[in-house]
C-alpha cells in the first residue's frame, strides 16, 4: 500500500524548554563554573519538584533506572522480590544488578498493574520486598499492596517512571510505599533529556541516597557505603527547571488528545481503552488501546503494521512481557500459565501517538486508520 507521502506522526515527542531561555542558564552556569555536584540548581530543581509533586524529600538521578538499583542498596533489599512482567526492562533489571531473584506475578486484567490478589501466594521465607509499577500513569491498588506489606514486613519501591503529577483525591501517587523512583527521559511526560529521581519520605532516606548516589561520600574522607555515581549535572537540572513550567500545560494538550481518541473510537468493535478514574489526577501519558483480534476483525499486529504503513508511529508497549527475554524466562515464575492476564494485554496492546504537540490533523489521521 503507498505511503503517500505523509508525514511521521511519532509516538511521542519530547518536550522541550524555549532555547532562548536555555541559554540564558547556560550562560549562568558558564559564568559560575559550577557544572556538577549538588550545584544550584539542581538544589533548586529539588526544591521545585518537592512543590510540582506534592512530596517531602527528592533526590535527583542522572537517568529513571539507577535511583531502581540505588534504592534496592538503601533499603538493604535482598532474596526475592515480588514484581510485575508487564512493565519496561529496567525495572526487573534493577532487581537482577542487585543479585535479587525477580519473582513475577500476573497482573490485574483491568489496569496491567500488579494484581494485589495474587501477591500473597507468591510470598516465601526469601521475600522482602514488593517492587509494583504503576502502568502508564494508572495508580495501583496501594492500600492493598501496603496492607499486605505490613503482614509480612516488606519493603515496597514502587517504579513510577510513568506517574509524574499523578494524584489520588489531591495527594500524590508518589508518597505511597516505602520510596517511588521517577524517570525523567526524553520520552517521558516531563523529561530533562535523560534524568531521573527517587522520592522518599524522610531526611534520613535522603541523606542515605545522597551518599549512595555520590560513591558513597558522607565527607570528604568518609564513604560509608560501596555507592555508585549517579547524579544530575546543573545542565540537564537547569533544563529541568525550564521544563517544570511547561509541563502542566503539556498534560493539558495531552489531556485534550486522549479525550478526542476516546470520543472518536468509542463503541468500535474489538477495542478497548482506559477512561480517567474519578478523583485521580492523570498525567496522560500514554494511551494504550487493546485490539481483539476476533471481534475487531484483524489482529494487533496488523493493525500495528497498518499503522506504520501510513507513517503512524505506534509503540507495542509492552511487548514481549519481561518475562519472555532470555534473562528471566527461566524462572518459574515466567511461566504462561503463572501469568495469564499479563499475556493477553501484552499480545493485544498499542500505544497510539500521545504527546503536547499532536495536532487535531494528526489525531484524525491515526482515528481514521482505527476506526471502521
Ligand atoms: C522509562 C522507564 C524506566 C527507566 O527509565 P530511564 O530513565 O530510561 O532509565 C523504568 N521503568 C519504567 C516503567 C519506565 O517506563
Amino acid at each position: 500500500m503507498a505511503t503517500e507521502n505523509k508525514s511521521k506522526i511519532t509516538v511521542t515527542s519530547p518536550l522541550l524548554p524555549s532555547l532562548e531561555e536555555f541559554n540564558g542558564m547556560l550562560s549562568q552556569i558558564w559564568d559560575s563554573k559550577w557544572i556538577t555536584n549538588n550545584g544550584s540548581f539542581h538544589r533548586q530543581l529539588e526544591k521545585e519538584l518537592c512543590e510540582y509533586l506534592k512530596v517531602p524529600y527528592i533526590s535527583l538521578f542522572t537517568n529513571g533506572t539507577l535511583p531502581l538499583i540505588t534504592s534496592l542498596q538503601a533499603l538493604r533489599v535482598t532474596g526475592e522480590v515480588i514484581t510485575t512482567p508487564y512493565s519496561f526492562v529496567a525495572t526487573t533489571h534493577s532487581l537482577w544488578w542487585n543479585g535479587i531473584k525477580p519473582v513475577f506475578v500476573d497482573v490485574d486484567a483491568k489496569t496491567g498493574n500488579l494484581d494485589p490478589d495474587r501477591i500473597e501466594a507468591a510470598i516465601t521465607p526469601k521475600t522482602t520486598a514488593i517492587m509494583p509499577v504503576h502502568v502508564y500513569g494508572t495508580p495501583c491498588d496501594t492500600e492493598r499492596i501496603q496492607e499486605i506489606a505490613d503482614k509480612y514486613g516488606l519493603k515496597v519501591i514502587y517504579d513510577a517512571a510513568h506517574a509524574f503529577g499523578v494524584e489520588v483525591n489531591g495527594k500524590s501517587v508518589l508518597n505511597a510505599g516505602d520510596v517511588s523512583t521517577l524517570s525523567f527521559h526524553a520520552t517521558k511526560v516531563y523529561n530533562t533529556i535523560e534524568g531521573g529521581a527517587l522520592v522518599m519520605h524522610d531526611e534520613e532516606t535522603k541523606r542515605r541516597i545522597d551518599y549512595l548516589k555520590n560513591f558513597g561520600f558522607a565527607s570528604e574522607t568518609e564513604v560509608v557505603a560501596p555507592g555508585i555515581n549517579s547524579k544530575m549535572d546543573e545542565i540537564r537540572s537547569a533544563y529541568g527547571l525550564l521544563n517544570l513550567r511547561q509541563v502542566d500545560s503539556a498534560i493539558e494538550a495531552r489531556r485534550k488528545a486522549a479525550k478526542t481518541y476516546r470520543e472518536a473510537l468509542r463503541g468500535t468493535e474489538g477495542l478497548t481503552f482506559f477512561d480517567d478514574i474519578n478523583g485521580v489526577r492523570h498525567n496522560y501519558s500514554y494511551f494504550p488501546i487493546f485490539i481483539d483480534a476476533e471481534k475487531y476483525g484483524s489482529s494487533r499486529d496488523e493493525v500495528y503494521e497498518k499503522m506504520k504503513e501510513q507513517n503512524v508511529m505506534g509503540r507495542r508497549y509492552f511487548y514481549p512481557l519481561i518475562s519472555e527475554f532470555t534473562t528471566y524466562r527461566g524462572l518459574s515464575s515466567a511461566s504462561r500459565e503463572n501469568l495469564p492476564n499479563a499475556h493477553r494485554i501484552a499480545q493485544s496492546v498499542i500505544c497510539l501517538p500521545m504527546h503536547h504537540a499532536l495536532t487535531e490533523s494528526d489525531l484524525e489521521r491515526v482515528i481514521n486508520i482505527l476506526r471502521k
